[in-house]
């Protein structure tokens, strides 16, 4: 019951402004933030995880003057503040009076590593369609050649037999072409 939550791809990032940038994903039970900054061409990125638990809604960000604090909800609220020196889960309530919300934007690319469940699913989709296809072309491609060489082979085995003058269709125990009358070999 719960387990199918957990596989659900949630990820979130957030434009911080100077350069900094911050995503925030669901990974089974694990919260795993990542917080990029870039400053004069060095990028910086220090990632965190925790243990959270399957998120049960999108994330919260908040701007303080100092701080930014993620609201996480799971099967409780945790809080965790993002501050220069570093991300750090409050074990209270923090203070948000006159905090702004951050927009979060929801990201659709998976990150690949981590879904090991969702990459099976898509070519697997992906195969089934080119599969249908494949075998329908196959088995036209089997009937027409079976087709023509029964044909050919009935031909040849049995009664079809053609005047050597006129190409007329003459049967085998002809003795001479109905229609131009050259007398036929056999
Ligand atoms: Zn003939």
């Amino acid at each position: 019951m719960e387990f199918c939550k957990v596989w659900q791809f949630m990820m979130y990032a957030a434009d911080l402004g100077n350069g900094q940038r911050l995503t925030i994903e669901n990974v089974g039970t694990q919260t795993v933030l990542t917080w990029t900054s870039q400053s004069s061409g060095q990028q910086q990125s220090q990632q965190m995880s925790l243990s959270l638990g399957a998120w049960s809604s999108m994330p919260k960000l908040f701007k303080s003057h100092s701080s930014f604090i993620l609201q996480i909800e799971s099967q409780r609220t945790s809080y965790i503040r993002l501050q220069a020196n570093g991300i750090s889960l409050l074990s209270e309530v923090p203070l948000m009076l006159g905090s702004e919300e951050v927009l979060l934007q929801r990201v659709t690319t998976p990150s690949s590593p981590k879904m090991p469940e969702m990459k099976p699913l898509e070519p697997l989709r992906m195969g089934n369609m080119t599969m249908r296809m494949e075998p329908m072309e196959m088995s036209m491609g089997n009937m027409n050649l079976r087709f023509e060489t029964e044909t050919s082979s009935s031909a040849n085995a049995s009664t079809a037999h053609f005047c050597s003058q006129c190409g007329t269709k003459v049967q085998e125990n002809d003795r001479f072409c109905a229609h131009c009358g050259t007398r036929l070999k056999s």
